[in-house]
């Protein structure tokens, strides 16, 4: 489907499930960090992307799954990519600024302050999720893989870099390079297809048939996220940097998608006093 084609069918068609079911009508936020995403630009630049990959690889975009482990009841996955070497879940991430982390913490930082939860801890529960809906003998051939913007510059240790890994840290830019080398490598190593063009067809159509397309459930759940006051990885409610006051979520979002805060949240008040 050409990048047009796209927009059309966004505004002909907003709450039918698309037939490919290539791009299902796109939400406007992500997962537990509303004001981190900035835009969809970059979630554009993906889909060019991977709309430019061989012919034998299928893809999903914005896929919301049921998930009863995880808290709000679903799982949203950005992009799912079904090569013959394996099945590649994206996990895209717009924050800005220098992002601090490693393989043992749950918790990451940005920018030294602001936290977030370790991005492959949370897609290791959405390919959990998938796997759910794979053949016993395709369960092992998930590679995760998150994808930062250009905004970001990676302090995380050099193994989420190395290609061999299933765990792939990437920058958005290079996302497509880094699919490419990853099945290449895999290629190397399995000689044989893990997947016949046949069973792509197959996990397609269960993914697919997975996603929940209904406009009211998705909304819901955006507004879910939206609203959360608490912040899941210290488990205590957003407050005010500076009197340490309860925040609502709608003034969190501000502060975060506000360059001036720098990461932090304030109250009302103290917005004021922040040049
Ligand atoms: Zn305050």
């Amino acid at each position: 489907m050409s990048f047009l084609n796209f927009f059309k069918k966004k505004k002909d068609e907003p709450s039918k499930k698309s037939e490919k079911n290539t791009h299902p009508p796109k939400p406007n936020i992500s997962t537990e960090m509303v004001a981190a995403r900035k835009g969809e630009i970059g979630e554009y630049k993906i889909d060019i992307q991977l709309d430019q990959l061989p012919k034998d690889i299928l893809y999903l975009s914005d896929l919301l799954i049921e998930n009863k482990k995880a808290k709000s009841g679903y799982s949203q996955i950005d992009h799912v990519i079904l090569s013959p070497y394996g099945i590649i879940v994206i996990e895209t991430k717009n924050y800005k600024g220098t992002i601090y982390g490693g393989k043992e913490r749950n918790t990451w930082l940005v920018n030294g302050k602001f936290k977030m939860m370790n991005p492959f801890v949370q897609n290791y529960g959405h390919i959990q999720a998938l796997k759910t809906l794979v053949d016993l003998n395709h369960k092992e051939i998930f590679i995760s893989m998150v994808s930062f913007t250009k905004r970001c510059t990676f302090k995380v240790g050099v193994d989420y870099r190395k290609i061999t890994s299933d765990e792939l840290l990437v920058y958005d830019i290079e996302l497509s390079e880094f699919i490419h080398r990853k099945i290449s490598t895999l290629k190397l190593q399995h000689k044989e297809p893990l997947l016949s063009s046949d069973d792509i067809s197959i996990i397609y159509k269960r993914f697919s048939n997975a996603n929940i397309a209904d406009a009211k459930i998705r909304e819901r759940h955006t507004q879910a996220l939206k609203n959360q006051t608490i912040n899941e990885v210290t488990n205590q409610p957003f407050t005010c940097a500076k009197c340490h006051k309860p925040v609502s979520a709608k003034v969190r979002s501000y502060c975060l998608s506000k360059q001036k805060f720098k990461g932090e949240i304030y109250c009302f008040d103290h917005q004021k006093a922040i040049k």
